[in-house]
């Protein structure tokens, strides 16, 4: 089977460190710059930078609008540290939670850690935080996979998976192989046709919802 292509988040931050992570792992590859780029996308990333000069880049390009019919559809997300931030409801509105920036303290640049992230399998994580932020506040949808400090650090909605730190930064490759793994299923999923079509509906509505929250937001 023909590897999922995967999106990145290109406008500003180390999408570069992503892509070649992914590529890595057998992924074709697409550097998201303008909505179309979109196009045909079985996942994305939305890595680690800096969320105000990200924000201004999404605007510009009017990416929050398709972003968020995407993810209503059941693209398959990964936000790292910065890409956290852009998920969370005072940015994209696509996830319920509420990221602090910089929560360890801008004194703390960088730090790493052992890092215990549910539902992956063969123990802790490395992870590589810098000025990282944590999750403040999470609504009930939203299953916290990890903290540090007490402090939710990684958490998935559905298929959306963030992260506060860099995933893409250590040999440790399981992070981008849950997304990969995610695609591969959405990719499935797209291809049953027909026996899907109540699945679809139900989607729609979610991004009707999305759709709202991001206009509301961005
Ligand atoms: N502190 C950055 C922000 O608030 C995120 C840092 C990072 O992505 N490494 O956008």
């Amino acid at each position: 089977m023909a590897e999922p292509l995967v999106g990145v988040l290109a406008l500003q931050g180390d999408f570069e460190a992503h892509a070649r992570v992914l590529r890595r792992l057998g992924a074709a590859v697409r550097e998201v710059r303008v909505a179309a780029d979109l196009d045909g996308v079985c996942g994305l990333v939305i890595p680690g930078g800096e969320s105000t000069t990200m924000t201004l880049g999404v605007r510009r390009e009017g990416l929050a609008e398709p972003i968020a019919a995407l993810v209503g559809d059941g693209l398959p997300v990964l936000g790292s540290c910065a890409g956290l931030i852009m998920l969370d409801r005072a940015h994209l509105g696509l996830m319920d939670i509420l990221a602090q920036r910089n929560a360890f303290g801008r004194q703390i640049k960088s730090f790493e850690a052992d890092v215990a992230v549910a539902g992956l399998p063969g123990g802790p994580l490395r992870a590589v935080f810098i000025r990282a932020p944590w999750i403040a506040e999470h609504g009930p949808d939203v299953q916290v996979l990890a903290e540090v400090d007490g402090h939710p650090v990684a958490a998935r909605q559905g298929q959306m998976l963030v992260v506060a730190f860099h995933s893409e930064l250590s040999d440790d490759d399981r992070v981008h192989e849950l997304l990969l793994d995610w695609a591969r299923r959405f990719v499935a999923g797209r291809g049953r046709g027909a026996a899907a079509a109540g699945v679809i509906s139900t989607r729609g509505r979610s991004a009707e919802r999305t759709h709202r929250l991001a206009r509301r937001h961005v």
